[in-house]
């Protein structure tokens, strides 16, 4: 096999590195038969978040994972980042599955978005299919067929059969791939870390040399999350021992994720407390993974809202919703005396049992300082163990490496520090640097008999979901409402007489959060007005349009919204939003 890397795969914008300058060739979204196999992540690789990779054999289309991103403080107005997909809806892209991992909402989070543009059957585990579901329905779409996945059991696809497995991870059903292709065997880790005492029953090493038997990994996809995280993590089942001493306060709150429910749950019942689940996505998640048997935890032990009035404070635990600082929280309503059914105080304790997602610690300090100010006691993962990660250190990385033992390797779900990093690892574990392949978003990996190469130059980004719809992050609608949400906006309007260009009136001004003295300035405008004028009316005369001998009112708004700008740079020393309306007296 012939090795052939066309070049280094460069991310696009801000932590990422700059565009790459070099365009070989654009690949078109749809392959032909017996073209090879494709792998194209528009979301996950150069970045933790909106995982989302396109698989390719010959012309069947595939997709893993729909997920999003949230945004931080960066983006005003961005309610949720969407991985883009015009390389795909401009090129009439046919999907034939989705094949989902497991539940995060950076592997399904974009899917009420995007699963409309490819209507396909969705694939997955039990309790993953329950919230895409919910999540589907709750966008008002119908008619999805919704395919469950049975751990270790094969799935037939046209082009490729698919085996998912069982890995260990911060939620209940979380799965990897096995597949097979006439191009060589891929196999998928999805988001894993090998716990040795596992709530899951298995150990994702152990599940995928069972799934893997003797067939050989032509490549490998693995998470890089915690790819600097030396050693292995805790187990999930061991932090049963830490809540219960947690447990000597009053109530107890913890802001968590699903599988903890299991361990904070035991705990409580060994200290003789009652658990109140608070949050929507909390107690829809509770819910789910009871219904599913997933989590078998007692009625008795669970208190409804209706039970918890009058319920001693001394004897219960809340578990909510809200640990990275979410405003609409269960957290955030304890933190705010918002819920009246529990009011909290000196007597209670707090803890943050899930690590602080890159971008979120602020929203999370204001919460910490407003339990604080109640009295309450706050722990975080720094204090006590409360906390073990979803994510592989790098000695699961390295165990999973050595027991695939695959020829080429490609590292997902990371920025791009992480994904080199996981690089280093997997030559530690003898797959040659030149078969590592360091494939962000916006470039593909193509494998075929003869060759195994990267391309860029894919048109991918990132979609916001706002208010009023969903913006590119280029487009002008997003980018017109960040520069007037960060800089301000003025606005002029003049009004022409009934003929001709003489002004009827003085021009008026609207200021938006721009630091002017408009009087000021307003006795100026009627001079950049003739100036513009003049400016056109000459280049009317050197160059004659149709409109010969009359200016054109649009070319006439832009040129003042120009000089505008240029004197408002003067007097305020930046560029603001400027915008300029002309009318006519009578029009
Ligand atoms: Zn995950
Ligand atoms: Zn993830």
């Amino acid at each position: 096999m012939i090795i052939k890397k066309t070049e280094k795969i460069i991310a696009r914008r801000d932590e990422r590195s700059p565009k790459p300058q070099q365009i070989k060739r654009k690949p078109m979204a749809n392959l032909g038969p017996n073209e090879g196999l494709r792998i194209t992540p528009l979301g996950g690789c150069g970045e933790i978040g909106m995982n989302m990779t396109v698989f390719q054999i010959d012309n069947h289309n595939y997709i893993v994972d729909c997920g999003a991103l949230f945004p931080d403080a960066t983006l005003p107005g961005v309610d949720l980042i969407l991985p883009e997909v015009s390389w795909l809806t401009q090129q009439n892209f046919q999907l034939e599955a989705w094949l989902i991992t497991h539940g995060h909402e950076d592997h399904i989070g974009a899917l009420p978005h995007i699963y409309p543009k490819f209507p396909a059957p969705i694939y997955g585990s039990e309790f993953t299919l329950e919230l895409i579901r919910g999540k589907l329905e709750e966008a008002g779409i119908k008619n999805v067929q919704y395919k469950l996945w049975i751990p270790d059991k094969t799935v037939a696809f046209r082009g490729l059969k698919l085996t998912p497995y069982r890995v260990n991870h911060s939620i209940v059903d979380a799965l990897g791939f096995f597949i097979e292709t006439k191009y060589g065997n891929i196999l998928h880790t999805g988001d894993f870390r090998i716990d040795y005492n596992p709530p899951e029953q298995s150990m994702t090493h152990e599940n995928i040399k069972t799934v893997i038997g003797q067939k050989p990994v032509h490549i490998m996809m693995s998470d890089s999350t915690n790819s600097f995280s030396k050693g292995s993590d805790k187990s999930e089942n061991d932090l049963v021992h830490s809540f219960e001493d947690l447990m000597r306060k009053d109530v107890t709150t913890f802001a968590s994720n699903v599988w903890r429910y299991k361990s904070i749950v035991e705990a409580a019942q060994k200290c003789g407390k009652k658990v109140f689940f608070f949050g929507r996505s909390m107690l829809k998640n509770y819910e789910i993974a009871t219904k599913l048997g997933i989590l078998k935890l007692t009625r008795d032990v669970v208190l409804s809202e209706d039970e918890l009035k009058g319920f001693p404070k001394s004897k219960l635990v809340v578990v909510c919703t809200g640990s990275q600082g979410e405003v609409f929280s269960g957290a955030s309503r304890l933190a705010f005396g918002t819920f009246h059914n529990v009011k909290l105080d000196a007597n209670d304790a707090v803890v943050f049992s899930a690590r602080a997602i890159p971008g979120n610690e602020k929203s999370i300090g204001a919460l910490i300082n407003q339990f604080t100010r109640l009295g309450c006691e706050v722990l975080t993962s720094k204090e006590v163990d409360c906390h073990v990660s979803g994510h592989g250190y790098q000695e699961d990385l390295l165990t999973v490496l050595r027991t695939a033992k695959p020829r080429h390797f490609m590292p997902v779900h990371g920025e791009y520090r992480h994904l080199k990093k996981h690089i280093e690892l997997a030559t530690k574990t003898g797959v040659s640097l030149e078969n590592c392949h360091l494939v962000e978003n916006g470039s593909l990996l193509h494998i075929t008999d003869e060759f195994t190469e990267i391309a860029t130059q894919i048109q991918s980004g990132r979609d916001y979901v706002c208010q009023g719809g969903v913006f590119n992050e280029s487009g002008d609608v997003y980018k017109t409402r960040l520069n007037v949400a960060k800089h301000g906006l003025i606005c002029v309007n003049f009004v022409m007489k009934e003929r001709g260009y003489d002004l009827a009136c003085s021009p008026s001004i609207l200021n938006r959060g721009v630091p002017l003295d408009e009087q000021k300035f307003a006795a100026g405008l009627a001079k950049i007005y003739g100036q513009s004028l003049h400016a056109l009316s000459t280049a009317l005369v050197d160059k004659p349009t149709k409109q010969k001998g009359s200016v054109n009112l649009e070319a006439l708004k832009e040129e003042i919204r120009l000089q505008l700008r240029r004197a408002l740079e003067k007097k305020i020393n930046y560029k603001c939003s400027v915008a300029v309306t002309i009318s006519r007296v009578g029009s």
